[in-house]
């Protein structure tokens, strides 16, 4: 059997002192009740309380589930409400959306109140699966920094007033367009809600805005298959999935429904064992590149290059790349998606036409095109084209916008010039909020009507055409909030409000009244059978976009911009749960930062981290080094964290940080936005640059990172190896191997029976009864985070916040913990 050594820190791969100090002492420290003598109880913030400390609270959820009775005293539900038993929990099938993210969910409600989120199963694209925003989202139905009342000029007023105000504003426009701004909306009845509103209003138009925007895509299918969309991925259909930076598997388009599809490709069968093979290109780490069989990197202003090398190599033709490393891995993916023709994709997570012009062309010469691609059920995931935004924004300038109303988008802050966004939207004569906080775009807007939480909804979506999944609300609305398609429906004239108009919508599509019940029961209705089909495929743009390809300049240090799975494109930065969740590629908490590679240490920080003394200082003191980031006319002062798998020459560097104060209290001092660094090519945006300009400065930043918190080869256990390994090829030849070798090793305890007994110093109990257990198949665990904040979730478990996570008394009783391979 093979078995790589796997290491954690620089420290562990070199074996230094602190090192082995670590290993030797299990606790390093005194717990900080006993040290200042008061014990946990006496503490001024005992850490069980952090939540409450951050503005998190269920006390309004009290009032909520006992159907809007204040609760004076604590006794038993003696009227109780219809349908609650004390203690019993309730299941309700509905729908986490947001932003044009949708997961079919089961919500657990206990006494009235969601408590838990699981996948739904019966959705086919996500099959039950969640993600880690998924799971602490119940958590934000409790975040006492929700808008809990509607304002105008920030002040409390009744949805009657904010009501009639809009009414005024808006018959005094004067015949000004009005114009309705969301993120993706993925609700069919939404989009029936949104075209009465626009009918309504002569001139208005609706305008879709994505923080991270998917416009290269959209317009390069447009160009190819004459489609301005997106079309469904099948990465359990691929046998060679080549992915050029796509973080699919953790941010890119639908990761849970990807990584279940991925699991697939992954899961090995005795009588038929065969792997789909991935290899992955990228200039800083992610979770998909760590979950690859093969990774290359290369800079980001090279991500064309590669693109029309794979193109040319796929096609049979010589490549021009310099780095031989990099060119014999486009000739290793161009071989495998060739061997696997029809059975084979290409996908790249670049904003740029181009690149997914040539993408398009070498999945129209492998063959995925109707197989692994799928244009007979196209998703709606992502619907914003920058272009849009930028007309909206020079027409707010212009002052030619009458009334702007903004649901779920939130330019001010994630636009890459929001200056001229926020200048723009003072000279429109109305300007309409529905969000749900303070957002930076909310508080610049007169009226605010704030939106209920997706568990106090009603709704529907439509993630990929023809499966829908259903929301229905959990708990009566815990503030005097109202759902954003009321406020349209009230504004547009209705008479029935969006239960009513959802009900009608549904009702006659589905036979009725007991139809729509059933699919409340479900969660899902979707199609009897796939269909899966191709696009005709039109090559004349591929030319000029290869052309474009050699264009590119390289920078001396560039600099790409990502998201992590916790915060996303900023949603989850105010969610502590999502805060202090290690992140699964730098095991970093509470703050965003500049990663650079080990190479990139040695010069710029002056830190080598094969020096031992150097390496320890490192990875063991939370303090890190301040980089000064400059990138055209902004400039950022972010720490600096060395992770290895990262491109030399490339800094990464992560949005969603640097949020507003008023969106709660886990986001205060937690990182810096980036959304500046990113520009606007005519077209679409793009998330990385060539001509920056890093600095290392005199300042010091602690980051609370977990990666050498807690040691595998502990002096005690003595264990070499993270996991057993084996290839396919070995795996073939010997079936049983890793099976025969752990007999091999429980032999001397008289075997896998009396090993507890023998083999161990805890005394044996009998167990009778059913007994649960837990294993993790690391064949297809893509290492997302979801487990740990769902183990947050169903134990109560506690943060701890960012001080006591430098201590390295983070209390997530699940760890997914990062190991490299190689020197
Ligand atoms: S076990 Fe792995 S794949 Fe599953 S939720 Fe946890 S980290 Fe994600």
């Amino acid at each position: 059997m093979e078995q790589q050594k796997y290491w954690s820190s620089f420290g562990e791969l070199n074996q230094s002192d602190a090192y082995k100090k670590d290993v030797q002492d299990e606790f390093k420290e005194e717990l900080p009740f006993e040290a200042d003598d008061k014990g946990l109880l006496d503490a001024k913030t005992p850490r069980r309380d952090f939540l409450k400390y951050l503005g998190f609270s269920t006390a309004a959820a009290a009032v909520a589930a006992s159907c809007e009775m204040p609760v004076k005293k604590a006794i038993p539900f003696a009227n109780r409400p219809e349908g609650i038993v004390p203690g019993v929990a309730n299941y309700y099938a509905t729908t986490y959306v947001q932003d044009g993210d949708a997961v079919s969910v089961i919500a657990k409600v206990r006494d009235g109140r969601p408590i838990k989120l699981e996948g739904n199963d019966l959705s086919p694209l996500t099959k039950g699966g969640t993600s880690a925003r998924v799971q602490a989202a119940v958590l934000d139905l409790y975040d006492g920094a929700r808008l809990r009342f509607p304002t105008i000029d920030g002040k409390e007023v009744t949805l009657e007033a904010v009501d009639k105000a809009v009414a005024d504003a808006m018959a005094g426009l004067n015949g000004a367009p009005v114009v309705l701004l969301t993120s993706t909306v993925v609700s069919p009845s939404s989009q029936e809600v949104i075209n009465q509103f626009l009918a309504k209003y002569p001139g208005s138009r609706h305008v879709t805005y994505d923080a991270v925007s998917y416009t290269g895509m959209l317009l390069a299918n447009e160009a190819t298959y004459g489609k301005r969309a997106i079309p469904a991925y099948r990465f359990d259909k691929a046998k060679a999935i080549v992915s050029l930076a796509a973080d699919f598997l953790g941010t890119w388009l639908s990761p849970v429904e990807f990584a279940k599809q991925y699991a697939t490709g992954k899961k090995l069968d005795e009588k038929n064992p065969s792997m789909s093979k991935h290899i992955h290109f990228e200039s800083a780490p992610s979770v998909t590149g760590s979950n690859a069989d093969e990774k290359f990197l290369h800079r980001p202003s090279e991500t064309a290059a590669v693109a029309a090398a794979l193109l040319s190599a796929v096609n049979g033709q010589a490549i021009n790349i310099a780095d031989a490393k990099l060119k014999a891995g486009i000739e290793k993916a161009a071989k495998a998606l060739n061997e696997n023709k029809g059975a084979a994709l290409v996908v790249a997570g670049s904003n740029d036409v181009n690149v997914q012009i040539i993408v398009n062309a070498i999945n129209e010469a492998v063959g995925a095109n109707g197989q692994t691609i799928n244009w007979a059920a196209p998703v709606n995931y992502r619907k914003g084209v920058d272009a849009d935004f930028a007309k909206l924004v020079d027409d707010l300038n212009a002052g030619s916008v009458g009334a702007l109303v903004v649901y779920g988008a939130n330019p001010a802050y994630s636009w890459y010039d929001a200056d001229k966004f926020k200048a723009g939207l003072k000279k429109a004569k109305a300007t309409i909020s529905l969000n749900a906080k303070v957002d930076e775009t909310t508080e610049l807007c007169k009226y605010v009507i704030p939106d209920n939480h997706f568990l106090e909804s009603w709704g529907d979506a439509e993630p990929q055409a023809g499966y829908y999944s259903f929301i229905q609300p959990t708990i009566y609305p815990l503030f005097k909030t109202r759902q954003w398609q009321d406020s349209l429906l009230k504004w547009s004239g209705a008479t029935t409000d969006y239960l009513g108009f959802l009900k009608g919508y549904w009702s006659t599509k589905l036979g009725g009244e007991s139809g729509w019940n059933k699919a409340l029961q479900d969660g899902v209705i979707s199609p009897a059978a796939e269909t899966i089909g191709g696009a005709s495929f039109n090559g004349a743009a591929v030319a000029g976009a290869v052309a474009a390809a050699g264009a590119k300049k390289a920078g001396k240090v560039e600099v790409v911009l990502y998201e992590k799975v916790g915060i996303g494109q900023g949603q989850g930065a105010a969610n502590p749960w999502l805060q202090e969740l290690p992140d699964p590629v730098t095991r970093a908490t509470w703050d965003n930062y500049v990663i650079v590679s080990p190479a990139m240490a040695k010069t710029l920080l002056d830190i080598d981290l094969n020096n031992s003394g150097q390496a320890d200082a490192y990875e063991v003191m939370p303090p890190k080094k301040v980089v000064k980031v400059t990138v055209g006319k902004t400039t950022v002062e972010l720490p600096a964290l060395i992770v290895p798998g990262t491109e030399p020459n490339t800094i990464a560097i992560a949005v969603g940080y640097g949020r507003s104060e008023k969106l709660g209290k886990a986001v205060v001092g937690t990182g810096k936005n980036v959304y500046p660094f990113a520009s606007f090519n005519g077209t679409a945006v793009q998330f990385a640059a060539a001509d920056v300009t890093i600095a290392v400065t005199d300042e010091k930043y602690p980051v609370a990172l977990t990666q050498t918190h807690f040691r595998y080869d502990t002096a005690q256990g003595n264990r070499t190896e993270v996991m057993k390994e084996l290839s396919l090829a070995q795996f073939k030849k010997h079936p049983t191997e890793i099976r025969d070798e752990r007999e091999k090793e429980l032999k001397p305890w008289g075997g896998l029976e009396k090993f507890e007994s023998q083999g161990t110093i805890y005394p044996v109990y009998d167990r009778p009864g059913v007994k649960w257990g837990m294993n993790v198949d690391l064949n297809t665990c893509t290492g997302c985070g979801a487990c740990v904040v769902a183990c947050n979730a169903e134990n109560n478990v506690p943060i701890v916040g960012k001080p006591e996570v430098m201590r390295g008394h983070e209390m997530h009783w699940l760890r997914i913990d990062k190991y490299y391979s190689g020197d």
